[in-house]
C-alpha cells in the first residue's frame, strides 16, 4: 500500500518555526535586550469568568449519575445551537437549528469539509492567505489557483470572470491582511459563485472584530444561501484557542446535482466525528449569556485598543497598511525594504520587535509584514514607541 503522494506537493511549514528560531538566536546573543513579540495569532487573555463558571458546573454534572452525559449529538447540543442561532439573529441572519453544526474549531471543519466535494475541480484561494486552505486542497489532489490580493485592490480581490473556480475561499476579516470586505465586495463573490455553481467557503473566524456597516456573515448577502458555507470559531471571540470549539453553517438551499451539502455534512460528521465535549459546549454557551458577552467584550476591547495603537503609529509614520480596524491584524508595507525577511531582521535587531514576514503567507505577501494585536497592552505600547523611533 502506498501513502498519499499529494503530501509531496505541500510546502514545508517553516514560517513560525523560523520566526521563533531567529528571535531565540537573537535573544541568546543579546541577553540584555528585551524582545517584544507582536507576531503571534494566538490570544493571550484568559477565558471569561462566566465561561469558567459554566464549565465548572458542567464538570460537577458529569460527576453525578443523574446528570452524567455520554455521547452527545453529532451536530452539537441544542442549548448551544440555539444560542448561536440567536447570535446570528442579532445581526439579521436567520440560521436554522438544523443548519448549525458545532465542532472542535474552524480549522478542523475547513479541512474536513473537503470530504463532501467530488474530487477534482479548482479551488480559488486568495494570496496572501491562511495556509490551511492551500494545504488541505493539495492533500486532496485538487488544483489550486490564486486571486492576487495587493495594494491595488486593498488586499480584497474581486472575482475575475475569466477564471474558472469550483471552490472559493474568502476570509473576512482576513488573516493575515486584516482587510474586510464590504457588502458590495461580498455580493460580487456571491453572484460569481451562483452564476457558475461554485461554492464559497467563508471563514468568519474574526467576525467579532467587525463594527459599523460591514458584513460579519456571508449570509447578510442576498443569494449566499445557495452558494456558501460559513465557518466560525470561539477561538478569537472568547479565547477558546486551547479549549476548542467552533461552528459551521450550511444552508438547506445549498444543493448540487440533487445532493444537499447540509445532509452530506451531517452524514460526514456522524461517520467521522463524535462531537465536542459537554463541558466545552456549556462553556461556549456561556459566551452568549449577558454576563459572558459583557466579559468577552472587555477582552476584545483590549485587543482592539492594541490594534489602534499600532495603526495610529503607522498613520503617524505615513506607512501604508491594511487592517487594524475591524481586525486584530495589521498588515504593513515594509518601509524602505522589499524583502520581508530582511525587514523582520531589521525590526528584531534594531527595535527588538518580532512580527511575521508577509512572504510566509504567499507570493503577494513579499514586501509586507504582519503585526498582531493579541499581545498585552504594555508590550504593544512599548513596541509602538520603538517602531516610532526607528522610522
Ligand atoms: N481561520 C483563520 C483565518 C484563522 O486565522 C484561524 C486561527 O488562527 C482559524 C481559522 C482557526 O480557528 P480555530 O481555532 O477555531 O481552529
Amino acid at each position: 500500500m502506498q501513502f498519499n503522494s499529494n503530501f509531496n506537493d505541500i510546502a514545508e511549514s517553516y514560517l513560525f518555526a523560523e520566526v521563533a528560531k531567529r528571535a531565540q538566536s537573537y535573544g541568546e546573543s543579546h541577553p540584555d535586550k528585551k524582545i517584544l513579540r507582536l507576531g503571534i495569532g494566538d490570544v493571550t487573555l484568559p477565558l471569561a469568568p462566566a465561561v469558567i463558571s459554566a464549565m465548572h458546573s458542567a464538570v460537577d454534572e458529569m460527576s453525578r449519575k443523574q446528570s452524567f452525559r455520554g455521547y452527545g449529538p453529532y451536530e452539537g447540543y441544542d442549548f448551544l445551537r440555539e444560542k448561536i442561532r440567536g447570535y446570528y439573529a442579532s445581526f439579521g441572519v436567520d440560521a436554522g437549528m438544523d443548519e448549525i453544526f458545532v465542532s472542535d474549531g474552524a480549522k478542523s471543519d475547513l479541512g474536513n469539509i473537503l470530504d463532501i466535494f467530488s474530487p477534482g475541480g479548482v479551488a480559488l484561494i486568495p494570496d496572501p492567505v491562511y495556509p490551511v486552505y492551500v494545504d488541505t486542497n493539495l492533500m486532496a489532489g485538487r488544483k489550486t489557483v490564486f486571486a492576487a490580493a495587493d495594494r491595488g485592490n486593498g488586499f480584497l480581490p474581486l472575482p475575475d470572470n475569466s477564471v474558472n473556480a469550483d471552490i472559493i475561499y474568502i476570509c473576512s476579516p482576513n488573516n493575515p491582511t486584516g482587510a474586510v470586505y464590504d457588502f458590495g465586495g461580498l455580493k460580487s463573490w456571491v453572484d460569481y459563485a451562483n452564476s457558475r455553481g461554485a461554492v464559497i467557503l467563508f471563514d468568519a473566524a474574526y467576525e467579532c472584530f467587525v463594527h459599523g456597516n460591514l458584513p460579519r456573515s456571508i449570509y447578510q448577502i442576498e443569494g449566499a444561501r445557495t452558494c456558501a458555507i460559513e465557518f466560525c470559531s470561539f477561538s478569537k471571540i472568547a479565547g477558546f484557542t486551547g479549549t476548542r470549539c467552533g461552528y459551521t453553517v450550511i444552508p438547506r438551499e445549498l444543493v448540487r446535482g440533487g445532493l444537499s451539502a447540509n445532509k452530506l455534512w451531517l452524514r460526514r460528521q456522524s461517520t467521522k466525528f463524535n462531537g465536542v465535549s459537554y463541558v466545552v459546549q456549556r462553556g461556549a454557551e456561556a459566551v452568549f449569556s449577558p454576563e459572558g458577552m459583557s466579559q468577552i467584550k472587555q477582552n476584545l476591547k483590549v485587543y482592539e485598543n492594541n490594534a489602534k495603537l499600532i495603526s495610529d503609529c503607522l498613520d503617524g509614520l505615513g506607512i501604508y497598511y491594511t487592517g487594524g480596524k475591524n481586525s486584530p491584524y495589521v498588515w504593513l508595507e515594509c518601509p524602505g525594504e522589499r524583502d520581508s525577511w530582511r525587514f523582520f531582521d531589521k525590526l528584531l535587531e534594531e527595535a527588538q520587535v518580532v512580527g511575521t514576514p508577509g512572504a510566509g503567507f504567499g507570493k503577494n505577501g513579499e514586501g509586507y509584514f504582519r503585526l498582531t494585536a493579541f499581545g498585552s497592552p504594555e508590550v504593544t505600547a512599548e513596541a509602538v514607541e520603538r517602531i516610532k523611533k526607528l522610522f
